[in-house]
């Protein structure tokens, strides 16, 4: 059961927000939409949903086409058996927790053991107890799990998440991730989730897809986004770079190796502009001569000012591929 997209395309206004895209999103696979706001991500997931209509290419699930502009074939979102959560969680106010999962389930019309199926979801999400209470009288936290519990009760193809922990405070947000991405894999489902948080991709992700200005720059693991960067935007976006040279080729900080000795012929020189403890070490800011500011790490204190010799070993540089 895979999720097909091809050339899938659209304007507003004669002003693209995407244009022509292929994405295949594997079964049980966890893939993310990562990029600036604006980029375009919400609405290629809403065209995928079938809340927002293409300008042309066609969209298969599970080797079905559900959306072809060529043969105007475009199955209404309710049918698509596609599960949504969205960041300001789109609870019924007027109805309990137990009517919000179920409803998910009548519209699907799964209404064969429908209480089963509900408690069943409640119980994934930790809110047994909860059935009776309305959306006004739980948590922030509460209210997404209950949106995601109404989202997967009907075990859907896909489900598609648009910046679901925004809302959320920091603490809050990072239990909440661990949380949702452990019970997507547990559940075996395939997802789709907007981000423009790239810690949040890092670490929810089987694969990444890096967006700017409504195209795709890269798509792939998340080692090989941060590792093996192949457009200047996506190194910048993604982690801390350092430039060799403009636009061309980068290290990561972890990967600068320095001394307080001095230079020899395939070395750099920097000085020392601002130290900071972040816990397991220090994160040094660095003016290397000639070049722009670096970024490189510590185990003990340094002092700013101090004059460093960096070696950057050729292994460890990354050459932009497209520009
Ligand atoms: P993201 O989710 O990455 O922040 P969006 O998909 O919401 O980006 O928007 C992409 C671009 O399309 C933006 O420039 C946005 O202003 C524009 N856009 C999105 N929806 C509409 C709409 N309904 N009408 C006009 N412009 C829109
Ligand atoms: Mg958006």
């Amino acid at each position: 059961m895979e999720i097909e997209i091809k050339g899938i395309h659209k304007s507003f206004q004669g002003t693209p927000a995407l244009i022509p895209t292929d994405l295949t999103l594997r079964q049980g696979q966890f893939t993310t939409l990562l990029g600036p706001s604006g980029c375009g991500k919400t609405t290629l997931l809403r065209m995928i949903a079938g809340l927002e209509q293409p300008d042309g290419g066609e969209i298969y699930s599970a080797g079905k086409c559900i959306y072809s502009a060529g043969n105007k074939t475009d199955v209404p979102a309710h049918k698509r058996h596609f599960g949504m959560v969205f960041q300001d969680f789109a609870l019924w106010p007027h109805m309990t927790v137990f009517e919000n999962v179920a409803f998910g389930l009548k519209a699907a019309k799964q209404n064969a053991g429908l209480r089963e199926k509900v408690t069943e979801a409640l119980a994934m999400v930790r809110l047994r107890g909860m059935e009776d209470r309305y959306p006004h009288q739980l948590s922030g936290g509460q209210q997404q799990r209950v949106a995601f519990a109404r989202a997967v009760a009907i075990r859907p193809a896909l489900v598609l998440f648009d910046e679901p922990l925004s809302a959320l405070d920091a603490v809050l947000r990072e239990e909440m991730r661990v949380e949702m991405m452990s019970l997507v894999k547990d559940m075996g489902l395939t997802a789709l989730y907007v981000t423009h948080d790239q810690v949040e991709a890092m670490s929810m992700s089987d694969e990444i897809v890096v967006m700017r200005k409504g195209e795709v720059l890269q798509q792939g693991t998340p080692e090989t986004i941060y590792g093996a960067p192949r457009h200047p935007f996506v190194a910048s976006f993604i982690g801390k770079s350092n430039w060799l040279e403009p636009n061309c080729s980068m290290v990561r900080p972890e990967q600068v190796r320095w001394s307080r000795s001095s230079a020899d012929d395939l070395s750099y020189v920097a000085t020392v502009r601002h130290v900071s403890y972040v816990g397991e070490r220090y994160e040094i800011r660095l003016q290397v001569d000639g070049l722009d500011q670096w970024t490189a790490y510590s185990v003990s204190r340094i002092a700013v000012g101090e004059r460093i010799t960096l070696y950057i070993p050729p292994k460890v540089i990354c050459r932009m591929q497209d520009r």
